[in-house]
């Protein structure tokens, strides 16, 4: 559904009028279309400073500069040489351990802001405060999640974003990918996240930076429309396989789906119990397993729960929750799903935030952030990861049917003002598909703009 306010804020005939009556003038975002590119920052310019030692600096200039950013560092308080617009900045608070680093945060952020272009990226590193065994280093590290988030809330109308990676000692190797598509133009709408980067998993085989999905077989549910569809044409993009699940009542959409992306349909109600093995026999005779499962099959029936009959509420837990422990047990126990794999969950803001008229569709969104990061313990072994995307407001047909107060509620009330088109879940998605993306799993992280509501 077309975004009116995004329209006239863009237009130079209205934009002046928008400003008067004091509306929200959410700035167009910066998206890219098409694969991977193997020079993902060519073009850009990032700043890149450190506070105390920290012990990242040197990855990240190396991941910068691979992917063709020029790199300005900022050392005692000065830029060499001195920044034109920047496409964004790196910070290095890894060695943070004390309040009297912070003015360090200052000192960095304060000459980079005023030098930002629109859509940039900002990047803060930190240690993971759980490695620390001094609670005032520990405290020092945590504080950086709150500078995090306060920094977005002030750039997000320039279509800036700001997230925070806390890195496990050693993670450091393993920000390659990471900084590739977060410092990127593909990370539109995740904002305001904190991302754990771990050394649970092994290094992969292969790390490929362009078709980074070539040999892999994909399975994605609920194909037909929206961020389903939006996941199956991105993950086919970048070279996989994909196998589109969708319902009988949606298979025009289904085998479109489908065709567009040169994919597999099956037709089948993910919570019908005949439906796992059906599946497994499908992925095993017609691809010979799989690597990626997206569980993006989803419903809602709200309704406040004194007045939700047994039956609504049932539905939901059998399409959001149960559907998909079930499809994941049958596919392991099978040995469907293959080492190095990937799964990835949708979950929700409501999942997070909870939601007036959602007990059922929060309850069965919460339960997936669960899921995941006791799952990804379970399976780090194998090198298969697990994470969740949990959006916030999204364009799609679920949106597109909510009342108009709400709906523009729930577009405006995050910090780009906008809602978030379903190809910025999708690439969410596929970065957490992707070989680079080993270091992180146990993950839930929003596509949301940095919504307002929930953490
Ligand atoms: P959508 O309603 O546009 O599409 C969902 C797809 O899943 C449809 O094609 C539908 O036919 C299919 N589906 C539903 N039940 C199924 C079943 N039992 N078996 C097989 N297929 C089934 O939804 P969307 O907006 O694209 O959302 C996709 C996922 O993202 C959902 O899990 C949803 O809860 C989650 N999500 C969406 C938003 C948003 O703003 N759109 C926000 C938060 C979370």
């Amino acid at each position: 559904m077309a975004d009116t306010l995004l329209t006239l804020a863009n237009d130079p005939r209205t934009a002046r009028l928008v400003r008067m009556l004091g509306l929200p003038a959410p700035v167009v975002l910066a998206r890219e279309a098409g694969p991977y590119r193997d020079q993902a920052l060519a073009d850009a310019t990032f700043a890149l400073g450190t506070g105390a030692a920290g012990f990242a600096i040197e990855s990240v200039r190396a991941a910068l500069q691979g992917a063709g950013a020029r790199v300005l560092d900022w050392t005692d308080g000065a830029f060499a040489p001195e920044p034109p617009r920047l496409s964004g900045a790196v910070f290095d608070g890894t060695g943070i351990r004390s309040p009297d680093d912070y003015g360090q945060l200052h000192a960095f952020f304060q000459p980079v802001l005023a030098r930002l272009a629109r859509n940039a990226r900002l990047v803060i590193l930190a240690a993971a405060p759980e490695q620390l065994e001094d609670p005032v280093a520990a405290a020092a590290a945590r504080g950086l999640e709150g500078f995090t988030r306060s920094l977005a809330k002030e750039v997000g109308r320039r279509g800036t974003n700001a997230n925070l990676f806390y890195l496990e000692a050693g993670a450091e190797s393993r920000l390659d990918a990471a900084l590739r598509f977060f410092a990127g133009p593909r990370c539109t709408f995740v904002d305001g996240q904190a991302v754990r980067l771990s050394c649970q998993l092994p290094v992969p085989a292969d790390v490929p930076i362009t078709r980074v999905l070539r040999d892999k077989v994909a399975l994605v549910t609920g194909a037909a429309r929206g961020i389903g569809a939006a996941t199956a044409e991105r993950l086919a993009e970048d070279g996989a396989q994909v196998v589109c699940v969708d319902m009988a009542s949606d298979r025009n959409g289904l085998y479109e789906t489908a065709a567009r992306v040169g994919g597999l349909p099956f037709v089948g109600d993910v919570a019908d119990p005949a439906t796992p093995d059906r599946l497994a026999d499908f992925l095993l005779q017609k691809c010979g397993g799989v690597d990626i499962v997206v569980h993006n099959a989803g419903i809602t029936r709200d309704r406040t729960l004194a007045k939700m009959s047994r039956q609504t509420w049932d539905q939901v837990v059998a399409v959001n929750f149960r559907a998909i422990m079930a499809i994941d047990q049958v596919l392991l126990a099978r040995a469907v799903l293959r080492d190095e794999g990937r799964v990835i969950c949708l979950s929700s803001m409501g999942g997070i935030a909870g939601n007036f008229g959602q007990t059922n569709y929060a309850a069965t969104k919460a339960a997936l952030i669960g899921y995941v990061s006791a799952q990804a313990r379970q399976l780090a072994r194998r090198g298969i990861t697990v994470n969740a995307a949990a959006p916030g407001f999204i364009e799609t047909r679920m949106t597109a049917a909510m009342p108009l107060f709400p709906r523009e509620l729930g577009r405006r009330l995050c910090s780009l003002s906008q809602g978030g088109q379903p190809r910025d879940v999708a690439e969410l998605i596929c970065f957490f598909a992707s070989p680079g993306a080993f270091g992180i799993t146990g993950n839930t992280l929003r596509v949301c703009g940095q919504s307002l509501l929930g953490a």
